[in-house]
Parts: C-alpha cells; sequence; structure tokens
C-alpha cells in the first residue's frame, strides 16, 4: 500500500488509452457526436450499459440484498423550488469561477493547478504574459429550467445537482410506511446535474451524471460510530469488486474544506490517471438536513419512539458515491496489456460479477455443425448468466475482442465436443483452458461467479 500511496498518478493506463478502448469497443461515446460533440455529456453503448447496470446492480446488492436496514427510493429529478432553498444549494451551491479576459475562458478558482490557459505554449491560467484573470465571483452549479407553459419567476426549477434532497423529502413517508427506526437507512440511484464550470477527464467530471447516496438515520449520539462504520464498509465494497487496496485511499477533510453542516467527511479516492481523486465522499451530516426541511415545510421531521417515549431528530451518515465515476475506476484498475504467444493482447481484468458478459460461447471454425452446437450451448446458458454467441472471424480475434470487454470466460465448441459434449473453457487472466462437460458447464460457471475475486494485476 505505501508504495502506491506515494506515486502522485496511475501510470500503468493512459485516459487516451481509456477512452480509445471505451470507444473501440462501443463502451461509452461522446454526446451529441454528429454535431461536433457537447463536452460534457457522454453516451454508453451496450457494453457501457451492462457495466455501468453491474456497478449499480452490486451497489444495491450492498445496500439492500444483504442488510434489512435500508430501504429503496426513486425521487423525482424536479422537485419543489424550496427544498434548494432549505438545503442550502440556492444560496450556496457555488464554485469560484475566475475569466480570463484575453483567452476568454473559464476556470475554476480552487483548480487552477490543473487547468491549462488558451494561449500557446499552454501554460497554468495567470501564469503567460497575456492572462488577463479577473477575481473570482460565486457561480451557482444548479440548471435551472420552467415547469409549465408559463417562463416566469414564479415557474422556476431545478434540475436536481444531488439525489440525497429527494430523500430527505421523503423521510417521513418511509418511516411511516417502512415502518423502520433508527439506525435504518434510505438509498437512491438516480441522474443529477450540475452546470460544472470546467469538465473533462472522460466521465470523472460530466454536467449529467448518475449517484448512489444513501442516508442513513442513526440516534444522534451514535453518529461519531457510524461514520466510522461506514467509511469501512464502502471501503470494502470498492476492494471485494477487485480495485487494488494500494489503489484506495481515504482522505479526511480538513476542517477548512468541510461543508457547513458536516461534523466530518472523509473521501474515498482511487489512484486514477490524473492522480489522487475522489470516488466517493462519506459525511457525517448531524441533523441539518431534517431541520431544515422541517423549518422550511412546516412539518415535523423527527422519530418517536413510542417504547421509550423519546423524540429526537436522527442524525444523517451519508456514503455519496458516483455511478459514472466507479465504473471509470473500475475500468482503469482492470485496463491491463500483455505479450502472449508472440502478440499484443488487451484485456480488462474486471471481476466476473462487473463484466459486461460472463461467457462468450464460440464455435472453433464455422463448418462441420460446430456454429450450429455453439448455439444449443448458448442457449442453454443465456437464461442462467449472460452469455454472448460469436461465430464472426478467426477464433483468436474473437477472443481478442472478448478480452477487451473482459468478459472472464470463453466456451469453444470443436470437433472433440461433436465426439463427447465436452467443450474447452478458457479463463481470461490465466489463459488456462480446461475441457467440461456441456451439461456441468451452467453449475461450473454459476459456481465461479460466487468465487472471491481478486485481480491479478495485484
Ligand atoms: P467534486 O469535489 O469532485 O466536485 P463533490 O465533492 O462535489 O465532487 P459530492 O457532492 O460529494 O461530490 O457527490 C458525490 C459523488 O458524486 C462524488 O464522489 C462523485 O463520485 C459523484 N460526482 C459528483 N460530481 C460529479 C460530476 N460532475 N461528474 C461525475 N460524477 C460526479
Amino acid at each position: 500500500m505505501s508504495e502506491t500511496a506515494d506515486r502522485e498518478r496511475n501510470e500503468e493506463v493512459t485516459m487516451d488509452e481509456i477512452v480509445a478502448l471505451c470507444k473501440r469497443r462501443g463502451f461509452i461515446f461522446p454526446s451529441s457526436e454528429i454535431y461536433g460533440g457537447l463536452g460534457s455529456t457522454y453516451d454508453y453503448g451496450h457494453y457501457g450499459v451492462l457495466l455501468k447496470q453491474n456497478v449499480k446492480g452490486e451497489w444495491w446488492r450492498a445496500m439492500l440484498q444483504e442488510r434489512d436496514d435500508i430501504v429503496a427510493l426513486d425521487s423525482a429529478i424536479l422537485q419543489h423550488p424550496r427544498v434548494w432553498e432549505a438545503s442550502g444549494h440556492l444560496a450556496g451551491f457555488t464554485d469560484p469561477l475566475i475569466d480570463c479576459k484575453s483567452c476568454k475562458l473559464r476556470f475554476r478558482a480552487d483548480h487552477l493547478e490543473d487547468a491549462s490557459c488558451g494561449h500557446k505554449p499552454s501554460k497554468r491560467p495567470g501564469e503567460g504574459p497575456d492572462c488577463e484573470l479577473t477575481e473570482a465571483r460565486r457561480f451557482n452549479l444548479m440548471f435551472e429550467t420552467h415547469v409549465g407553459p408559463v417562463q416566469d419567476d414564479a415557474s422556476v426549477a431545478y434540475l436536481r445537482p444531488e439525489t440525497a434532497q429527494g430523500i430527505f423529502i421523503n423521510f417521513k413517508n418511509v418511516l411511516q410506511f417502512a415502518r423502520r427506526k433508527p439506525p435504518f437507512g434510505i438509498a437512491q440511484i438516480g441522474k443529477s446535474f450540475r452546470n460544472e464550470i470546467t469538465t473533462g477527464n472522460f466521465i470523472f467530471r460530466t454536467r449529467e451524471f448518475e449517484q448512489m447516496e444513501m442516508e442513513y438515520f442513526v440516534p444522534p449520539g451514535e453518529a461519531a460510530r457510524f461514520y466510522e462504520e461506514w467509511i469501512g464498509l464502502r471501503l470494502d465494497w470498492y476492494t471485494a469488486l477487485g480495485l487494488r487496496p494500494g489503489f484506495l485511499r481515504v482522505r479526511p477533510h480538513d476542517a477548512d474544506e468541510l461543508s457547513h453542516y458536516s461534523s466530518g467527511t472523509s473521501d474515498i479516492e482511487y489512484l486514477f490517471p490524473i492522480g489522487w481523486s475522489e470516488l466517493e465522499g462519506i459525511a457525517n451530516r448531524g441533523d441539518f438536513d431534517l431541520r431544515q426541511h422541517a423549518e422550511y415545510s412546516g412539518e415535523k421531521l423527527e422519530y418517536f419512539d413510542q417504547q421509550s417515549g423519546e423524540r429526537y431528530v436522527p442524525h444523517v451518515v451519508e456514503p455519496a458515491a458516483g455511478a459514472d465515476r466507479a465504473t471509470l475506476a473500475f475500468l482503469v484498475d482492470a485496463y491491463d496489456t500483455e505479450e502472449v504467444e508472440g502478440r499484443q493482447r488487451t484485456v480488462l481484468r474486471l471481476h466476473p460479477r462487473l463484466a459486461p458478459i460472463k461467457v462468450a460461447v464460440l464455435p472453433l471454425v464455422s463448418k462441420e455443425g460446430m456454429p450450429e452446437k455453439a448455439r444449443e450451448v448458448f442457449e442453454s446458458l443465456r437464461h442462467r448468466v449472460w452469455a454472448e454467441y460469436d461465430e464472426g472471424g478467426s477464433i483468436g480475434k474473437r477472443y481478442r475482442r472478448q478480452d477487451e470487454i473482459g468478459t472472464p470466460w470463453g466456451v469453444t465448441v470443436d470437433g472433440q465436443t461433436m465426439e463427447d459434449d465436452t467443450v474447452t473453457l478458457r479463463d481470461r487472466d490465466s489463459l488456462e483452458q480446461i475441457r467440461v462437460p456441456i451439461a456441468g458447464l451452467a453449475e461450473e460457471l454459476a459456481e465461479r461467479l460466487e468465487r472471491p475475486w481478486q485481480s491479478p494485476k495485484r
């Protein structure tokens, strides 16, 4: 761990290589590309959809399926504008913005060291001879829109900049209908929108993205303990899904970084090609949110314990992750190249549970009944695991394609299959091939999917 902790950036792969692979294999495309692109949003293609779906699925699994104290929610993106007054976003969800009057670019005042000015040779803003920077001013990141046919001040609404507020405003509903008592949590996955001053680094920072947030409501005296517990749980989630521990770290915020409501925030950071950067934030938010919404809405947002007669406003511990950022980290951590029998191969060493396709079924050649047989095997597997059938091109080429989309197992139907109903089962990482009877294939794959997995890049 210490060896990686000293490093400033992940030098195993560049962001350009990740972008190129994602485009080449249909994971992720720049959005509106035929119109020159929007620059700040991305479209997910087939394998990207499946990969991100698996990331979100694993989050739901950890939050809901494997626990009994958290329930799900899917709240609206458009909410009453008072929500954002109460939450403090209208007044305070701002970044410091600096304009350069000379090159006309805009920068985040607190990210100047990562920015380059518009003049060549490119320097940091303010360091070139022609740079003319303005004073920093506050820029609100919320996207404004209008609800209904009349566009006036009364119809202004905002696209949510986080999913969390949708949870707080449903606290009462969940308390009543889910019959929960603190400690209990409400989890939500959904789109959020932020008019970021500068975007970039592929899907790391975009203006439209998906968040995975959980608000854990606890008795006030227990918040500090649960805050520590959730940092550990969330870190374990990433490592169990294959991220190498040496490429992860927890960074507690300094006092001057903390939001006004937070008595503690820690970021889980990953060593990206752009350096250590936030994957997820875990915050001890105290009772700020429920108190604010109670005040602004006039509703009582508290917990009454009928047995003890105790009444209190629960405190909140929040793990807030980004589905796109997590997907990017899994892609970066998985990317590998190696030479096999004199040929270079690129392989995504994804945790099998995250891999878009679990098994590829390939006839060795497109004749002698092999395609028909392989199709039969594929049909028998597809109901159990995500499978893909491919008969186009040489077997080597088809394997390379599957390696690049991270498919952990390949099944080949060959001459021997036609005689004894066995197939070869190839492992993406070790390249080991074993013969397995078709009849036992689905069980074998199901069993392999359940096994703990570690990155062979460790
Ligand atoms: P940053 O400091 O990177 O702007 P943040 O601290 O504002 O992030 P939070 O408000 O804590 O982020 O949001 C929780 C998570 O949502 C982040 O850890 C990140 O994974 C994700 N996220 C936030 N903003 C973006 C964005 N513009 N694009 C993609 N993911 C984002």
